[in-house]
């Protein structure tokens, strides 16, 4: 909401897309734009892929559109398989952030321009846009549900126990989304009004590879023999949906849910159906719901600007440095979902229908 009023165009000059700068309008049409999509065990990038190759096929183009099953080598082999076959775009949603720089280098030398998808790609010059949420916003959004579900952002002094996970270490959203969350936390944490009882609260201490539901599903139980003995567990920053729903299990099985022994605070990330239907049914607490639709729309109009010597609508050129250069970005904005408006944001707005989830 508001994107568009947000949007700058860049000026032409000063800008340096490899392949997006050169005039192509002559030899784009029908053309075809490769898509590298991560996993498919994750509905979103399914549905991201299929968002994707809608949008360009109405605006005329082909697609190959591929998933790397989260193995970085494969995701390599598929890029230059797609470079082979003469794609003349990449939309690329990284599985490793650093593993794409020579196969990069082959789409520049190929003159083809690379937008990177949700995901930042780093190391690189030759990436050439950026399409995402803003990923700072999205940890934010959890810290500060958790802080006013607890009630401390209204008196109520704690102390609390809360447990933290974070994503994949080799994802470059990951760090934005924990520093996010904890910019709101550490205050809490500071004055002990929240209490980390297992003390893993740095972020490589919290990591979760690959996004994986089982590994964090593995470390909660670590956590509760550990750590809880006595006491329990009020709230627990979880970045992504397949991950609450693994640290959902362990609490489950620890006897959390019942009665007298309440689920505690559980954000997550995506708005999965697995995930709304859990904070339907009272378990999972949140999630931040990231429209998938609007993304694919970004990220389809970026490459095809590019291909047509447009500069393509951005509205962030500070934020997203890849190590390499400042990758000129178009943010759309996270919102924060639970009981109380998932009706009106995800069944209103279209993204799911009420009988899906029931
Ligand atoms: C995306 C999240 C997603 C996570 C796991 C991140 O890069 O931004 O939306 O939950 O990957 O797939």
């Amino acid at each position: 909401a508001g994107a568009a009023s947000l949007a700058l165009t860049l000026t032409a000059c000063g800008q340096n897309g490899s392949g997006g700068s050169k005039e192509k309008t002559g030899d784009v049409k029908g053309a075809t734009i490769g898509i590298a999509m991560p996993t498919k065990s994750s509905e979103r990038w399914i549905n991201d892929g299929n968002n994707v190759v809608k949008d360009l096929q109405a605006k005329g183009y082909k697609t190959k559109l591929v998933y790397g099953e989260d193995d970085p080598s494969t995701q390599v082999s598929q890029i230059e398989n797609l470079i082979t076959q003469g794609v003349k775009g990449l939309i690329v949603a990284a599985i490793d952030n650093k593993s794409l720089n020579n196969v990069l280098q082959e789409a520049h030398q190929a003159g083809i321009p690379v937008i990177a998808y949700d995901r930042l790609i780093l190391g690189t010059k030759n990436v050439d846009y950026y399409a995402s949420f803003d990923n700072e916003k999205v940890g934010t959004l959890q810290g500060t549900y958790i802080v006013h579900k607890l009630g401390l952002d209204s008196g109520k002094k704690g102390p609390f126990n809360i447990e933290l996970f974070a994503g994949s270490n080799d994802d470059n959203n990951t760090q934005y989304f924990f520093d996010g969350a904890m910019k709101v936390l550490q205050p809490y944490l500071d004055k002990k009004q929240l209490v980390v009882k297992s003390g893993q609260t740095k972020l490589n201490q919290v990591t979760t590879l690959r996004w994986d539901g089982t590994t964090a599903q593995h470390r909660m139980e670590d956590i509760l023999t550990s750590a809880y003995k006595s006491g329990r567990v009020d709230a627990v920053l979880s970045p992504y949906d397949g991950i609450s729903i693994g640290i959902l299990s362990a609490l489950k099985s620890d006897g959390y849910g019942s009665g007298s022994n309440p689920l505690p605070v559980i954000t997550g990330q995506d708005a999965e159906l697995a995930s709304v239907k859990s904070i339907i049914a009272g378990q999972q607490t949140q999630t931040v719901y990231k429209d998938t639709r609007q993304l694919a729309k970004v990220a389809s109009a970026m490459v095809d600007d590019a291909l047509h010597g447009k500069q393509p609508q951005v509205n962030d050129t500070k934020t997203y440095t890849n190590g390499a250069k400042v990758v000129p970005a178009y943010l759309l904005q996270p919102v924060s979902v639970d009981k109380t408006n998932y009706q009106q944001v995800l069944v209103d707005g279209g993204y799911y229908t009420e009988s899906e989830l029931k």
